[in-house]
């Protein structure tokens, strides 16, 4: 004999039903005791009819209007026409004593346990009557349960006390005196012996067929709902969640007690003394294995099982300096709670006992602050123990594992894990079982956290990188399509899944949970919303994703001015962009240290070289203890273009045109000809060796004539080259006529910068400089007389591109 419960959405249509019919018929000879749930939804609505009805809002009439079309259909769906009046009209009977009370509830304008148990009985009255008859019409041999007469509790509405002596002989007479294969039966209501209809608690159908599998010794109890078993975690938000093929009873009822939806906790409890194993299946895909859960113990499995969340928490503290070495307060808090029937999901109590704290459900908020407040009157007049605090608003998430308690680290996991993710945790719980870690966070985080988790103890090798691009251009394009063509590697060789999931230029802006499509980013971008700079930072704080990198490939200030706002809530900033890093000292210090207070990320690798690790090699020469004792540095490949091809048969003016049409300038070639985009650079090399210094200390020896300087736009700078070409060949034929090659260098010595155009003679590190490359010698404590070298393009959209990258990867690790 196998016992085989239908969940809501398993019966919520007559589609559905059929295919649960199918999955009985699979069994034929074997016995199946079959308990349904309401139609899916079909609680809900009756809750809420009461609700209403109680509250004298006539409103309640259209939601029995849905009930009732809802079952007259299905009926209609299933039975042939032929048979459908009897079926039909014992429905609208049903539902005509329904509207009947809930007519009296509107009346009197109340509504009692009593009276709410009896009208949401309707539910699984309606979908088991419904359901038998549907297997009868099919020629399956079926009698009908009534569970009112079968499952027998006490008198407490709500959530009612099964009286197992009674229910179990129940149970075993009706199957003994029953010789249909199958029997249908309501699953979560009862009654007592005073006969008052009862119920056993929200998703309580899972505990019927637990109690009915006991009483009858079924070899199997099988839950068949609307995913395929018990998952690491509740796979509508954790999309990486998978199915586990088998676990122990405990470690399940520790699962489901901490929110795991799928079985109701107390379900466990019946089959677990008899030995029944449990199996979780989807209705829907019923080839899936599912979940077995057995009284096998996970002995060398893995130590986390599962991940789980309780929403609707609330924090209630008691506090006080009357509580230190006071015997008897918690015990008294505890008792209060106890006898308001006020259940206790967590609690925490700090060492100095000043203060306790529980978690407990929201709904229970007011009468638990009244009824302590009321308890310690006393005490809080006297101001021994403050007026109790309630704080709203927040969520359990918990690890469950039968094996964490013999494993070290797994907590600080679990917290650092939470903390770079930015997720504030109000309170922690050890369980006493050692089975489980909790910790309470706020529910807007909830999503974010068990996905961080989930990510850290079930997908130890794949992380997921969420990157919120801004800026498309020269490098924003190349960059992605970079990551168009290495996403796989990515995935396979660095286990990195990075998605990009916003995306946004000066005109438009878009988004995409599930990560942009990198093939067609062009026109979903076009096809976005207005861009602004706002919206899109809290798109991204509310979107709440793990990881998220903000990746700024523009040159604009406005967007350098948002660094800190990304920073401070936990989300890495990777820039090509200079002007953070080269504006004041305060603002560059403040953003390194958000990054360092916020645990992420603050990059920039680009800024210097594009994507030579130069800064990277800085930092790990300081980190490791060495002194930076001098930088010398060819650092603008723009520049170094315009010189390797300045000569006497060209025109300068030409030359910068060229380098300007080819990309390797700014959009204003000023800014390199007139050395400040290098002034930036060694700036930003010397705050990374340690040097508090500002730009204007910045020596600056400018090759370019005063006029050219003095310009304010492309046409007249270009115009002022064109007239001091005299000057320009000049300063070509001194450096010519002594062999030599003229760079642009910056220094940083002793405290100073400086930059300037220099004639380099053969034979110098700098003189066979081609292209666009650039060049850095750091000369450390350890590398005084050969410096450390780092050579190679440092100017184009393509290698700061991959600078990008790298600095994504090196997030992607850290
Ligand atoms: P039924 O109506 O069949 O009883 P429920 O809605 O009560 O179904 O339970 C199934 C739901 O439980 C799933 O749809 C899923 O959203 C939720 N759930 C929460 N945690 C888990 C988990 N760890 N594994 C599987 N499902 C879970
Ligand atoms: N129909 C009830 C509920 O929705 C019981 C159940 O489905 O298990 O809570
Ligand atoms: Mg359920």
């Amino acid at each position: 004999m196998k016992v085989l419960k239908f969940g809501g959405t398993s019966v919520a249509s007559a589609k559905n039903i059929r295919l649960v019919k199918d999955i009985v018929a699979k069994s034929k000879t074997e016995r199946i005791i079959v308990v349904v749930s309401a139609l899916g939804g079909i609680t809900d609505l009756l809750l809420n009819t009461a609700r209403l009805a109680s509250q004298q809002n006539s409103d309640y009439k259209s939601i029995l209007k849905e009930i009732e079309e809802r079952h007259l259909n299905t009926v209609k769906e299933l039975i042939p026409v032929q048979s459908q009046s009897g079926i039909l009209s014992k429905v609208k009977s049903e539902l005509n004593t329904l509207e009947t009370l809930l007519e009296g509830a509107f009346l009197i304008g109340e509504i009692t346990p009593k009276l709410s148990d009896k009208i949401v009985s309707y539910g699984e009255l309606l979908s088991s009557y419904i359901i038998s008859k549907y297997f009868q019409e099919q020629g399956v041999s079926t009698s009908y349960a009534d569970s009112r007469e079968l499952i027998k509790t006490n008198d407490t509405n709500g959530k009612a006390v099964v009286n197992f002596d009674k229910t179990n002989t129940n149970c075993s007479t009706f199957v003994d005196q029953t010789d249909t294969q199958v029997l249908v039966m309501a699953g979560f209501i009862a009654s007592s012996d005073n006969g008052n209809l009862t119920t056993l608690g929200r998703g309580g159908s899972d505990y019927t067929a637990a109690i009915v599998a006991a009483a009858v010794n079924a070899n199997i109890l099988e839950i068949w709902t609307d995913v395929s078993g018990m998952y690491t975690a509740n796979p509508k938000l954790v999309k990486q969640a998978k199915a586990i093929p088998q676990i122990s009873y405990e470690e399940a009822m520790e699962l489901s007690h901490f929110g795991a939806k799928v079985l109701y906790p107390p379900t466990i409890q019946p089959v677990l003394s008899k030995g029944i194993p449990i199996c979780i299946k989807n209705t829907f895909e019923p080839k899936k294995e599912g979940t077995l859960i057995t009284k096998n113990k996970n002995i060398n499995g893995r130590t986390v099982r599962g991940i789980t969340h309780i929403e609707n928490i609330a924090l209630l503290s008691l506090e006080g300096p009357g509580m230190v070495g006071i015997p008897g307060i918690s015990k008294r808090f505890f008792e209060e709670l106890s006898t308001s029937d006020i259940s206790v999901v967590l609690i925490t109590q700090a060492s100095s006992e000043h203060s306790i704290c529980v978690g407990i459900s929201i709904y229970d908020v007011e009468k638990a602050v009244s009824t302590v407040n009321r308890a310690f009157a006393y005490e809080m007049e006297r101001e021994k123990i403050k007026p109790i605090i309630a704080e709203m608003d927040l969520a359990i998430v918990a690890l469950v594992g039968d094996n964490m308690k013999k494993h070290q680290g797994l907590s600080g996991k679990m917290f650092s894990t939470l903390g770079k993710n930015n997720v504030n945790i109000r309170a922690i719980a050890q369980g006493a079982s050692e089975r489980n870690i909790s910790a309470v966070v706020n529910k807007n985080d909830v999503k974010k956290a068990l996905n961080a988790l989930h990510e850290a103890f079930f997908e130890e090798n794949i992380k997921q990188l969420n990157l919120f691009v801004m800026g498309v251009g020269n490098v924003g394009s190349k960059f992605i399509a970079q990551l168009r063509q290495q996403k796989k590697y990515l995935k396979e060789q660095l286990k990195l899944n990075v998605r990009i999931i916003g995306i946004s230029n000066s005109r438009t802006m878009a988004f995409d949970d599930n990560g942009i499509d990198l093939n067609n980013w062009e026109s979903i971008l076009k096809n976005g919303l207005k861009a602004d700079k706002t919206n899109f930072f809290d798109t991204v704080q509310e979107l709440n994703y793990r990881n998220s990198i903000f990746v700024d490939n523009t040159a604009s200030e406005e967007v350098a001015a948002t660094y800190n706002t990304y920073l401070a809530n936990s989300i890495s900033v990777v820039t090509c962009n200079k002007i953070a890093c080269s504006s004041e000292y305060s603002n560059y210090s403040a953003l390194k240290e958000l990054a360092r207070i916020y645990n992420a990320p603050f990059l920039f690798e680009t800024n210097v070289g594009a994507g030579l690790p130069i800064i990277d090699t800085l930092k790990h020469l300081v980190a490791s203890g060495d002194e930076i004792l001098k930088i010398q540095a060819v650092l603008s490949g723009s520049l170094n273009f315009v010189f390797n091809n300045f000569n006497d048969k060209t025109t300068f003016h030409d030359v910068v045109k060229k380098a300007q049409k080819e990309g390797y300038t700014e959009p204003d070639p000023k800014i390199d000809l007139s050395g400040i985009d290098v002034m930036r650079k060694i700036l930003i090399l010397a705050r990374e060796s340690g040097k508090q210094l500002e730009i204007d200390a910045i020596e600056n020896q400018s090759f370019l004539p005063k006029e050219s300087l003095e310009t304010n736009n492309n046409t007249d700078f270009f115009a002022s080259l064109k007239k001091y070409e005299a000057e320009f060949q000049k300063i070509y034929a001194a450096a010519a006529a002594k062999d030599s090659k003229l760079k642009y260098v910056a220094r940083f010595e002793e405290g100073k910068a400086s930059v300037g155009l220099q004639e380099i003679p053969k034979g110098h590190d700098f003189y066979n400089l081609e292209g666009s490359d650039n060049i850095v010698l750091f000369y450390t404590k350890r590398y005084p007389d050969q410096p450390m070298i780092i050579k190679g393009a440092g100017a184009g959209a393509d290698v700061t591109a991959s600078g990008i990258f790298a600095d994504i990867v090196r997030i992607g690790n850290f």
